[in-house]
């Protein structure tokens, strides 16, 4: 039977959907709807598609930043923690396998029955060199045994068309030897092949949060990066922060519809939070930013996702940094409890990711 939550008006004031719009009966829901979540979450996703755990391990490939070596800015966006990736600094503290041996060695205790991965080019900006080089450590990742597939973080204005030319390369079936590793099903041949994603930070629509961070480019970067990087075979995320300075609540959910328009698959979400020895962190103590309350993040996450298509994958909905550099605000530590409240809302007001979507703007 279909959720009635469905139909349910969403607290944006949104109408709720025409009866032409509402699903009529189950088969008509997507399968996290028919599940009975209230999102379509990053890990219904990759048990879907792979029919097992899938995690992420993070892969240091010892790249840099153009927002930090002075190719676009120095100093790199005011959240970060990017003393890092000085250039300098930026020697790979072991092979990429080796990286990915030791991760899924410490990972072992807490997802026992997990057996692939997905090596996941987390740090700095990982396609900031020559195209053989990230030819390289890419193929190492997908080399190990254990990984079915690339997750690459970048800047929107960081993918030039050879680059996102050998990211697609990486979509294609994997050579024999590697491909009995990858997940089969005869029904949808795109499984024989690694998975690949793309994950864009994107942050706002807005230009003048951008020009807060330092970003050092604009949202119109996104928009070219989204448009070059369609139909190449992977997968396109943004990344996007909620409780920037100075944008108000329609702001924010301007930005969700906004993804939805780019036609994008995924989306990872969290609120802006405060390292030690960053800028962010000096304006917070002189009171010039105010950082979200764990109760006003939640309302604004759970209308956020009301506004994104039901299609698309809810990559993330916090974040946090290791205790040693975190300042806060501390209720991001709690992970599971953020979880929880943003269920319980969902829950409270009966809506879903979607009710409040408006097709017609996408
Ligand atoms: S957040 Fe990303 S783009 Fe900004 S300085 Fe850090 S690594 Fe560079």
């Amino acid at each position: 039977m279909a959720d009635p939550a469905a139909y349910a008006p969403s607290a944006a004031g949104n109408p709720p959907p025409t009866p032409s719009e509402r699903p009529r009966h189950a088969a008509d829901e997507l399968p996290w709807q028919r599940a009975g979540l209230p999102y379509f979450s990053c890990n219904f996703d990759l048990r879907q598609r792979f029919g097992r755990r899938v995690q992420k391990v993070s892969v240091d490939a010892g790249f840099t930043c153009p927002n930090v070596d002075g190719s676009v800015a120095i100093g790199g966006c005011t959240f970060c923690d990017n003393r890092s990736y000085s250039p300098s600094r930026r020697l790979p503290r072991t092979s990429i396998r080796g990286q990915i041996d030791e991760s899924i060695q410490r990972m072992r205790l807490r997802y026992r029955k997990c057996r692939d991965y997905l090596a996941y080019f987390q740090p700095a900006t990982n396609t900031y060199a020559p195209v053989e080089r990230l030819r390289t450590v890419y193929r190492e990742a997908l080399s190990h045994p254990q990984v079915v597939g690339l997750v690459i973080g970048t800047r929107p204005d960081c993918v030039p068309d050879d680059v996102l030319a050998l990211i697609e390369e990486f979509t294609q079936p994997a050579p024999p030897t590697h491909s009995s590793t990858l997940p089969s099903n005869p029904t949808n041949p795109t499984l024989q092949r690694p998975y690949v994603a793309v994950e864009y930070g994107m942050q706002s629509m807005h230009d003048r949060s951008l020009d807060w961070m330092n970003r050092g480019h604009h949202h119109a970067a996104m928009i070219d990066a989204v448009e070059r990087s369609r139909g190449r075979g992977f997968e396109i995320g943004a990344h996007v922060m909620l409780g920037l300075p100075n944008e108000t609540r329609d702001d924010m959910l301007a930005t969700a519809r906004e993804i939805g328009r780019l036609g994008i698959e995924a989306v990872k979400i969290h609120n802006l939070y405060c390292v030690k020895g960053t800028p962010l962190a000096d304006q917070v103590a002189r009171g010039e930013v105010r950082l979200m309350g764990r109760n006003e993040y939640v309302q604004t996450l759970v209308d956020f996702i009301e506004q994104l298509p039901p299609t698309m994958i809810v990559d993330r909905i916090s974040g946090d940094a290791p205790p040693d550099y975190f300042l806060g605000p501390s209720w991001c530590l709690d992970k599971p409890s953020v979880r929880t409240a943003v269920l319980a809302e969902f829950a409270r007001r009966q809506t879903r990711q979607g009710s409040a979507w408006n097709k017609a703007l996408a």
